[in-house]
């Protein structure tokens, strides 16, 4: 262990290890906010990805450790953990294997899936399992919600068990009392959040208490008519630019990141945008092949004008040696911004005359960043639109980080001061009712406080990468290798709530949109993503029951091409019935596949389909659990007598938990066991690869 000495006091060195596991970026992220918080607070965070197990750390050798990590699909590592996981796991190690680690977790997940932050919770039970203890309590943020909601007070109440963890063993340091004594320099307004954090207060509270509230205030206003005086009360609602009433007393204000990016412009110079690297080498999530470029072949409209949602498919032509696929896969498609929106920025930004000059980014020299380093995603020779169109996601809603800075570039009072309000400790409802639900993007609050202008480089400081968006994939290799469908519903997001004009989704409004013209056979960039389970099962002979509900019948349709190749193929096979329980909006707007699913039926490819339909009020069964619970007898036979495995696809905001839970109810009934019993024998089914989900939010 190492020992210096600050100010004549001996102290223990204060080192931690700080870890993130990424799928998408957002681990990362929170880590590299607790680093900054924790250098700020005097401690020595030693940042490393997970997957640097070995190189850069020994975690064995470890005395104290922060670990981010989230859960992926239905509780798995992320890919960059699994290398780590694999080591932990290992049989052979003892029970006091991590018996000198004192821990902490913070785990990311989402409660629309059905094991919330399973991934966190196992990589918790093994380090008890190995001997470690918990120096503070794990965190679990809900992307459901709102990650803020639960990171911010946790990222508090951290410091303070840093600190306590520290004091332990080194009392009387001189380093705390001058952190505790800058703490009590609460009279600036708005105050800079450099130190405040060290307070001995658990935060965690805060997370019971994060309810997002609307203030109302009653104002009076005299008006004259003729001689009469008359006092007219209007109610006024906060809102996006003001707060009423004002948020009172001095309000925390996050400290403002620092800079460290410099971009050079090279007017003379030409640049061919179509060679640069799409991704700058970013890791792309899940990947199993390199981006490649598909044609577009076909793509039709698969509801009726008057539907809710419009869903279209796409027919995709791909080389054989450069992507395969089985059916149940997805795959990730790389997109792009929507041009006029980043035109829309650009302009509010002012970088017009240069948004197509060729440019360099830089580090700056002088940076006070620790750690600065130019976003892979980012590459350093491009232009400023080529950057704002496909490498930067410009409409995630933005950070209380990246609010903060665009208040230092807001010459208007008012506006200056909402923007601090918005990003303070006190506006954290406002912030979470006011942006992050309403999904505001940086075009929104741009036009919402119009005398805020900021540099471009410190834009692209703080705005996150551009994800590519995986697709499921809903036709057979053994009808076409060549080609491959996928369906997707438009995204509408209509302009209110704060959102300052309408749009549609970034992947699914580009994909409709009319740049990609059939007739022009565009291309667009694909690769092909990691799936372990949701496969077709290698015995023909096994029952399937598919649940799925609007575009969740994609893998389904792939499901049934393929198992008809195979019949047609082999005209012996002995097959297990296929039943499918399907759920849309209305029997004549949004069916999708309509016909193909009859047919299907009517050559005995599908056992039995069960339709329902939840805006339709003729049907008895409006949602898919409710055909599943009047089919229970059915459904359990073939599941608990004859090996079924279930498969569930489709968005996961309600439906695959109300699955779950239809499921548990009827094994229950059907069983004359108790629920928590019918609950054991559920995950048993999961853990078996017997029920398994695709499910999106
Ligand atoms: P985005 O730009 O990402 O916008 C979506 C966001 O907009 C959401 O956060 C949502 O909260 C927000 N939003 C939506 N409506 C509103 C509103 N009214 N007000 C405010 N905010 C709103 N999708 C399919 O359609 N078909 C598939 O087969 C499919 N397969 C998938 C497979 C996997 C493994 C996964 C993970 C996802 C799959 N998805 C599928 C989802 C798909 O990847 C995209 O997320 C989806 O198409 C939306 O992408 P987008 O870029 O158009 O929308």
């Amino acid at each position: 262990m190492d020992w210096n000495s600050i100010d004549g006091c001996q102290i223990m060195e204060r080192r931690f290890l700080l870890l993130f596991g990424s799928q998408t970026g957002q681990s990362q992220a929170v880590a590299e906010e607790i680093f900054e918080k924790a250098l700020e607070h005097g401690f020595q965070p030693d940042l490393h990805n997970i997957n640097e197990t070995e190189k850069k750390f020994n975690i064995e050798k470890e005395t104290l450790l922060v670990l981010v990590i989230s859960s992926t699909g239905d509780g798995e590592p992320p890919d960059t953990a699994l290398k780590f996981w694999r080591r932990i796991r290992k049989k052979t190690l003892g029970s006091d294997y991590l018996g000198n680690l004192r821990y902490t977790i913070l785990g990311l997940g989402d409660s629309n899936y059905s094991n919330f932050c399973q991934n966190p919770k196992n990589f918790d039970l093994r380090f008890q399992q190995l001997g470690a203890q918990h120096f503070y309590s794990m965190g679990f943020a809900d992307d459901a919600i709102g990650l803020e909601i639960v990171v911010e007070p946790w990222i508090d109440g951290l410091l303070s068990a840093l600190t306590s963890q520290f004091s332990e063993k080194s009392e009387n340091c001189s380093l705390d009392h001058a952190i505790s004594d800058k703490n009590q320099q609460t009279d600036l307004k708005p105050q800079i959040d450099e130190t405040d954090n060290v307070k001995d207060d658990n935060k965690q509270d805060n997370v019971a208490n994060a309810i997002t509230t609307v203030d109302l205030a009653i104002v009076s206003t005299e008006k004259e008519l003729g001689d009469i005086k008359v006092v007219e009360k209007t109610i006024e609602v906060s809102s996006l630019v003001k707060s009423i009433p004002p948020i009172e007393g001095q309000i925390v204000v996050p400290a403002l990141p620092h800079s460290f990016l410099e971009v050079h412009y090279s007017e003379d110079e030409s640049i061919d945008l179509d060679s640069l690297c799409i991704q700058n080498g970013a890791a792309l999530p899940s990947a199993t092949t390199d981006i490649v470029m598909a044609n577009i072949v076909n793509v039709s409209t698969l509801t009726r004008q008057d539907a809710v949602k419009t869903a279209l498919e796409i027919q995709l032509e791909i080389t054989e040696s450069e992507m395969t696929f089985e059916p149940g896969d997805s795959f990730g498609i790389v997109c792009e911004n929507s041009r006029d929106e980043v035109e829309e920025l650009i302009l509010k930004l002012s970088v017009t005359n240069v948004a197509d000059s060729v440019c360099y980014l830089k580090l700056k020299e002088e940076t006070r960043k620790k750690n600065a380093a130019i976003p892979p995603f980012l590459p350093t020779r491009t232009t400023i639109r080529h950057l704002l169109v496909t490498c930067c996601d410009i409409r995630t809603p933005i950070k209380k980080g990246f609010i903060r800075m665009l208040a230092e570039y807001t010459p208007n009072t008012l506006e200056k001061a909402r923007l601090q309000e918005l990003c303070s400790r006190q506006g954290s409802s406002q912030y979470t009712h006011f942006i992050r639900e309403p999904n505001l993007s940086l075009l929104d609050i741009l036009k919402a406080f119009p005398s805020c202008c900021p540099p471009i480089e410190r834009i692209l400081e703080h705005l996150p990468r551009l994800l590519p968006r995986p697709y499921s994939i809903s036709s057979s290799p053994l009808v076409s290798r060549k080609h491959l469908n996928f369906v997707f519903n438009i995204v509408e997001i209509p302009s209110g709530s704060g959102r300052q004009y309408s749009r549609k989704g970034v992947c699914t409004g580009w994909l409709s949109s009319s740049q990609i013209d059939c007739n022009n056979k565009p291309k667009i960039p694909i690769y092909g993503r990691k799936n372990l389970s949701f496969h077709l099962p290698s015995d023909l002979s096994i029952p399937m029951i598919l649940i799925g509900a609007g575009t969740g019948l994609a893998p389904f349709i792939g499901f049934m091409q393929h198992r008809e190749a195979q019949v047609k193929h082999d005209q012996d096979l002995l097959c297990g019935p296929i039943w499918l329980f399907f759920g849309c909006r209305h029997n004549e707007r949004d069916y999708l596949y309509r016909s193909e699913l009859e047919r299907f039926h009517e050559v005995g490819i599908l056992s039995n389909i069960s339709v329902s339909f939840s805006r339709d009020n003729s049907t008895s069964a409006r949602y898919v659990q409710d055909n599943i619970l009047l089919h229970s007898d059915s459904v359990c036979k073939l599941l608990l007598e004859k090996n079924a495995v279930i498969y569930v696809c489709g968005d996961a905001r309600n439906m695959s938990k109300d699955v779950n839970n239809t499921i548990v109810t009827i094994i229950s009934q059907h069983q004359g066991i108790a629920m928590e019993e019918a609950k054991s024998v559920t995950m048993k089914l999961r853990q078996e690869g017997r029920y398994l989900e695709d499910i999106w939010t």
